[in-house]
């Protein structure tokens, strides 16, 4: 869901109206959704884990071919939009097109994250298209996001409120913009980078965080079936950060603690005084 834009900031321009233009018509981030973006969350005015995000942006740039990624331009537009928006908890997005444009835009959170993570989502497995060929980019998070939505919608039209995906012999892949775990016992599960996923900024924290919470992580390659088997399971991403599952594919899956811990855990870290 899109919420109201707060701020953008644009490279060469600084902090613009947000009804105003900013990408040239023929920019190939719109003629052909050939550019990199990331989603960030900030808490208390500070974007969480923003040189991991620029890093990642790096990446998925240069695996799309554009020109190499003005780091310092876009940290510094991020700040400008963040301080324009005033709004000290919100999202960021950082954009970085072919010609090049470097846009920062602020949004507020959506409002209904809280109520969700009380009730828990309830997933359908869809068939996605990640894979570790090149030519799919694998790991890449590129503006090409139309499939993805689609695949959100479809979730929702089955009365669900999202999708995870599975490859084409029923390999748990990952969700639409969320990254997909469950437990058993004191391990958590999460589907191997190798599989052309993208390798997640919240995923990451999770695994740095699970040791000192008493789990051991296993990155793999699982059948749906161990997903749907679990004692419990949950997505995690930048601006839904941890999010328990509650049903697959219309059957219920059992709550558990590692939800909520690592939940809270992600709440300090992102919160900690510098
Ligand atoms: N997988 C996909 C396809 C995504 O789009 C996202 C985030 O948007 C994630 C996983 C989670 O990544 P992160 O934790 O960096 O937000």
């Amino acid at each position: 869901m899109t919420t109201a834009t707060l701020a953008v900031a644009v490279g060469g321009r600084g902090v613009v109206d947000p009804s105003e233009p900013v990408l040239r018509a023929d920019d190939e981030a719109l003629l052909r959704g050939r550019a990199a973006f990331e989603t960030l969350r900030v808490y208390s005015g500070r974007p969480f884990r923003l040189a991991e995000h620029l890093e990642r942006l790096a990446g998925s740039a240069d695996r799309i071919g554009l020109p190499a990624v003005n780091r310092l331009e876009l940290e510094d537009l991020a700040a400008q939009a963040l301080e324009a928006s005033g709004a000290p908890d919100a999202v960021l997005r950082l954009f970085w097109t072919p010609t090049p444009t470097s846009l920062a835009l602020v949004s507020e959170l959506p409002d209904h994250l809280e109520a969700l993570r009380t009730r828990g989502q309830r997933l359908i497995s869809l068939r996605g298209v990640r894979a570790d060929e090149p030519w799919l980019l694998p790991g890449v998070k590129s503006t090409s996001y139309a499939v993805n939505m689609a695949a959100e919608a479809e979730a929702k039209r089955g009365g669900a409120d999202d999708a995870v995906f599975v490859d084409s012999v029923g390999t748990v892949l990952e969700g639409p913009t969320t990254n997909v775990w469950w437990r058993r016992g004191e391990t958590l599960l999460t589907p191997a980078l190798e599989l052309g996923i993208l390798a997640g900024v919240t995923r990451a924290v999770v695994i740095e965080l699970a040791g000192s919470l008493g789990y051991e992580v296993a990155e793999g390659v699982y059948p749906l079936s161990r997903l749907s088997e679990a004692e419990e399971a949950f997505t995690t991403s930048s601006v839904r950060e941890v999010m328990p599952v509650v049903e697959l594919d219309e059957a219920g899956l059992g709550r558990g603690p590692a939800a909520d811990e690592l939940q809270a855990a992600l709440r300090r870290e992102a919160t900690l005084p510098l």
